[in-house]
């Protein structure tokens, strides 16, 4: 068995969020058609309550705010998905990708930033 880093350690927080704010998808966040709330972020849904109902094989114990399960974009096998109960990023340890919420829920259902991020708040598109 080789031995799987399962989630960012230390500095969490700051170089994932450094990473993500280099993601072309930020900033485009009021640029054509419906726009999304000032406060949309702090309007998502509750990280542990979408993953759970995505996320096959969900862990019980977070550690490090950090909850392993089965990622839904690739085959596998063996939990190789980190969600973050706090913040609501992930992490996808057979290289699907990372990101947060709302990258996550792009990738779900296929949706664009926007219809993505409006669909978690509930908003029509
Ligand atoms: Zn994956």
């Amino acid at each position: 068995m080789i031995q799987k880093r399962r989630g960012p350690g230390g500095n969490r927080g700051h170089a994932r969020a450094d990473r993500l704010g280099s993601r072309q998808v930020y900033g485009k966040i009021s640029q054509n058609g419906a726009r999304l709330p000032d406060d949309w972020r702090s309007r998502l849904p509750d990280p542990k309550s979408y993953y759970r109902k995505r996320v096959a094989k969900l862990g019980k114990t977070p550690h490090d705010g950090w909850l392993q399960g089965h990622c839904p974009f690739h085959e596998d096998r063996n939990a190789s998905l980190s969600v973050n109960l706090s913040h609501g990023g992930w992490t996808c340890f057979a290289g699907c990708d990372s990101g947060d919420l709302v990258s996550f829920h792009m990738r779900y259902t296929g949706l664009p930033f926007k219809a993505a991020a409006r669909e978690l708040l509930g908003l029509r598109a």
